[in-house]
């Protein structure tokens, strides 16, 4: 990486000063530069444009010197940001639960389009992590009763946070391991998005997973076990008709239809991510 400009090149930092030392001094992404500087000052897009000459302030320089050198060391842009868009809202995120992808809109997606528009189905949200699946199906579905759950409590903190903040008040949070006290044959659906990424995956070692919590990525060895153990639960979980909808990795598709038809779900379906790869799987349960 080139060193030059260095920091002490500029005695004070105007707006375009700060977006040249982040793209020549560190190697940042033009448009990550732009970002961490307006999340530092709080400038619009537009103000920065308009006004390249604008000073930074000492404080604000020092936050803009130290966010620069993490997004080059690696970190996600959305941890050192603080938020990511998710279904057209901000949902906050910290290294505590996963940055949210757009290929899990298209869990959302698979649920709505599924979900009973009459009545208040119950829903639950497996490794709710951010939030960002249970609370955008709350927001979209406002009769749904949602049950987001987690094995961690820090993720469940953030949630709370991200439905308090986007103002969702027909979700409820529970720290717990997938369905175990959910048994009840009561539930319209189950949705998750469950660690898919086998342990020995050279993907973990990349990017911003290395960064994002082990717990939310990979399940261990079994790149399936997480996706088995929800398969094997649910039926015990779902009312008559429910079901049972799992985000997967880009080849798992033939073997989540495979579990799912083993555990007697019917209508098995798959849809695919933008790029083509089969990525949501679900069934429906008759008892
Ligand atoms: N449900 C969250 C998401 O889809 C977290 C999923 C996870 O941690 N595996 O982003």
């Amino acid at each position: 990486m080139s060193s030059y400009p260095a920091s002490s090149s500029f005695p004070s930092l105007t707006y375009s000063d700060a977006l040249t030392l982040a793209l020549r001094g560190h190697s940042l992404d033009a448009v990550d530069a732009r970002l961490l500087l307006q999340h530092v000052t709080g400038a619009t897009f537009a103000q920065i444009v308009s006004y390249p000459g604008r000073q930074l302030g000492p404080v604000d320089r020092m936050r803009f010197e130290s966010l620069i050198e993490r997004r080059a060391t690696g970190e996600p842009i959305a941890y050192l940001l603080g938020e990511r868009e998710f279904y057209s809202r901000e949902f906050a995120v910290t290294p505590a639960v996963l940055i949210p992808r757009p290929e899990t809109e298209g869990l959302v997606d698979a649920a709505l389009s599924r979900l009973p528009a009459q009545g208040r189905p119950e829903v639950v949200d497996l490794g709710t992590g951010s939030g960002c699946v249970g609370i955008t199906l709350a927001l979209e579905h406002p009769q749904a009763c949602v049950l987001a759950i987690d094995a961690s409590a820090d993720a469940i903190d953030v949630a709370r946070r991200n439905a308090a903040a986007l103002g969702c008040t027909n979700i409820d949070f529970v720290i717990g391991d997938w369905l175990q006290g959910i048994n009840g044959k009561r539930l319209a659906m189950i949705v998750g998005n469950p660690p898919y990424i086998a342990a020995a995956d050279a993907h973990l070692d990349q990017g911003d997973l290395r960064f994002e919590p082990r717990s939310a990525l990979t399940p261990g060895n079994d790149a399936l076990a997480a996706v088995r153990e929800i398969i094997a639960q649910a039926p015990a979980a779902l009312a008559d008709g429910g079901w049972l909808i799992l985000e997967h990795g880009h080849d798992q598709g033939p073997g989540v239809r495979e579990l799912l038809a083993g555990h007697g779900f019917t209508e098995v379906f798959s849809d695919r991510d933008l790029a083509g790869h089969e990525r949501i799987t679900g069934g429906r349960m008759h008892h």
